[in-house]
C-alpha cells in the first residue's frame, strides 16, 4: 500500500486531543502517517470543539485556510469532533470543498470512509450515535511510544445536562468502558513505555454506572494502581455532586495516584449554581474541598469557572471570588459564558453584556494569578518528585517534567532522564512553571543520580 500523509488540527479539551491520538493510530494501519505540515498532506482533518463559540468559529477559518490545498493538490478535507456531530450534513452544504464529516462516535469507521472517498470521490457524513460501544474499543499503538504519559478514555458522554453545556448533545449519553478493556489498554501502554496515565471522562465519579460488572471508579483506580510499569495515575474530570468519600480516601491509599484534583465549581453563587443545574451548593463544594485537604494535605486543587452566566449580578460574582479566596486554587480555567444553541440556558433572558463579562473575567484572572504564584512559591526550596517528559522549550540544556501535583518544572539535565522519576529541588517559582535543580545530599553527578532515581 502506498504511504500517505495525514495532518490533524485539534481544538478543545483532552478528550479531543486523545481522539486525535486514536485517529493517528488507526490511520497508521491504513498507511496514513502523520505530518506536521498541512502543505504535504493527502488528508487534512480538523478535530473540532463546540463547547464555546470561539473554538467553534475557528473551524470555519481553518477550513478556509486549507481550501487551496484541495484545489492545488486534491487533498481530502474532513471535519471531526463536536462541531461535526452538531452540524452533520449542514456542514457539507455550507462548505462545498469539504469531503468528510465524522461525528464523535464514528472514529472506528474513519479508514473505510476515507477509502470510499478515495475510490468514488463521494462526500460522506457519519454522525449516528453508536449504542454498541464499538467507538469505545481500544485503538492501541503498534510500536513503543516516544512519550511517557498517555490518556485513557474510561467513559464517554454525559447525563448531567448542566443548563449551559453542549456536551451531552454532541458526545451522547454516558457510557463506561469495561474494566477489562481499560486495564488491557493500560498494560499495553505500559509495555510501550508509558509511565503515567490520565483517565478521561466527563464525570469519572459515575464510572461503572450501566455496566454489567459491579465496579466503582475508586475500585478501577485500585486495579490500575497495581499495574507494573505505571508510576503515576491522574484523572479528569470530576463532578462535585458525585465526589464520593471512597474516592477521597483513595488519595491516602493508592501510592501511584497523584496529589492533584480538578474539581470544576463553575460559580460561587447558589442562585447561579441552581440556574446552571449543577446539583450542589457553594457550601457543599467547600465541604468536599476541606475533606480532600484533610485526607491529603499536599493535594493541589484546580477547577473550571464560568463568568457572566445569565442573571449573574455583582453579588453573585463576589461569591465566586469569595469561593476562590477560601479554596486557594493552584490554578483555574476561567471562561466567559457562551450561549450554546439547543441548551436550556440559551433561552434565558437575563443576558450579561459582553463588556461586563470581560471585566469580570479580567478581575477574576488577575485575582487567581496572585494565588497561583503564591501557591508555586510555597514549593520553593522543597524537593519534588518530577517525571521527566522531554526537552524544555526554554533552553536546550534543560529538561522538563511535572511534579505529582501537576506543576511544570524545568531543570538542567540530559535527555537520558526522560521517563524517570527524579528528585528536584525547586529554586524559583514563576506564574506558570517552576525552576529547579536535580538534588541529592551529596550533590551527585548525573551518573550517581541514576541509582538514586530508582530508589526515590
Ligand atoms: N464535565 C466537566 C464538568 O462537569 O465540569 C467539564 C466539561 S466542559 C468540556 C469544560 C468546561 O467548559 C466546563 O467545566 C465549563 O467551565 C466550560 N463550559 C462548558 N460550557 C460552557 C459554555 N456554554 N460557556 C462557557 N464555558 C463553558
Ligand atoms: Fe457538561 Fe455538566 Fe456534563 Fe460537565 S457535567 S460535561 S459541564 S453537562
Amino acid at each position: 500500500m502506498e504511504a500517505k500523509r495525514v495532518y490533524i488540527e485539534t481544538y478543545g479539551c483532552q478528550m479531543n486531543e486523545h481522539d486525535t491520538e486514536r485517529i493517528l493510530c488507526l490511520l497508521e494501519r491504513s498507511c496514513y502517517f502523520e505530518t506536521k505540515d498541512a502543505k504535504e498532506a493527502d488528508f487534512i482533518l480538523i478535530n473540532t470543539c463546540s463547547v464555546r463559540e470561539k473554538p467553534e468559529h475557528k473551524v470555519y477559518s481553518a477550513l478556509g485556510r486549507y481550501k487551496w490545498l484541495k484545489e492545488k493538490r486534491g487533498a481530502i478535507i474532513g471535519v471531526a469532533g463536536c462541531v461535526a456531530q452538531q452540524e452533520g450534513n449542514q456542514l457539507l452544504d455550507r462548505v462545498p470543498y469539504l469531503d468528510m464529516v465524522i461525528g464523535t462516535h464514528a472514529i472506528p469507521m474513519l479508514p473505510q470512509l476515507l477509502q470510499k472517498i478515495e475510490v468514488s470521490g463521494e462526500r460522506v457524513c457519519e454522525t449516528s450515535f453508536d449504542r454498541d460501544k464499538e467507538y469505545l474499543k481500544s485503538i492501541l499503538p503498534q510500536k513503543p511510544l516516544d512519550k511517557v504519559k498517555s490518556y485513557v478514555t474510561i467513559m464517554q458522554g454525559c447525563d448531567h445536562f448542566c443548563s449551559y453545556c453542549i456536551v451531552p448533545y454532541v458526545r451522547g449519553r454516558e457510557q463506561s468502558r469495561s474494566s477489562r478493556e481499560i486495564i488491557g489498554e493500560v498494560k499495553h501502554l505500559s509495555e510501550m513505555g508509558v509511565k503515567e496515565v490520565c483517565l478521561l471522562g466527563q464525570n469519572v465519579n459515575s464510572y461503572g454506572r450501566g455496566l454489567e460488572e459491579a465496579i466503582s471508579f475508586p475500585e478501577l483506580l485500585s486495579c490500575i494502581n497495581s499495574i507494573e510499569g505505571i508510576e503515576r495515575i491522574r484523572f479528569t474530570t470530576s463532578h462535585p455532586k458525585d465526589l464520593s468519600e471512597e474516592l477521597i480516601q483513595a488519595f491516602s491509599k493508592l501510592k501511584k495516584l497523584c496529589e492533584h484534583f480538578h474539581l470544576p465549581f463553575q460559580s460561587g453563587s447558589n442562585k447561579i449554581l441552581k440556574a446552571m443545574h449543577r446539583g450542589y451548593t457553594k457550601e457543599s463544594y467547600l465541604e468536599k474541598i476541606d475533606r480532600l485537604k484533610e485526607v491529603c494535605p499536599s493535594i493541589a486543587v484546580t477547577a473550571d469557572v464560568i463568568v457572566g452566566f445569565p442573571g449573574e449580578e455583582e453579588e453573585d460574582f463576589k461569591e465566586t471570588l469569595d469561593l476562590m479566596e477560601k479554596v486557594q486554587f493552584d490554578d483555574l480555567f476561567s471562561f466567559k459564558y457562551s450561549p450554546r444553541k439547543g441548551t436550556r440556558a440559551a433561552q434565558l433572558q437575563d443576558k450579561i453584556e459582553e463588556k461586563v463579562k470581560q471585566e469580570r473575567l479580567s478581575i477574576l484572572q488577575e485575582f487567581q494569578k496572585g494565588i497561583t504564584l503564591r501557591k508555586n512559591q510555597e514549593l520553593e526550596d522543597r524537593v519534588e518528585e518530577v517525571l521527566v517528559e522531554g526537552q524544555s522549550k526554554q533552553s536546550v540544556q534543560d529538561v522538563t517534567g511535572r511534579t505529582r501535583s501537576n506543576k511544570i518544572v524545568n531543570f538542567e539535565g540530559d535527555l537520558g532522564l526522560v521517563g524517570n522519576l527524579v528528585p528536584v529541588q525547586i529554586t524559583k517559582a514563576y506564574a506558570h512553571s517552576l525552576k529547579g535543580e536535580i538534588t541529592s545530599a551529596q550533590g551527585p553527578s548525573i551518573c550517581k543520580l541514576q541509582s538514586m532515581i530508582c530508589n526515590f
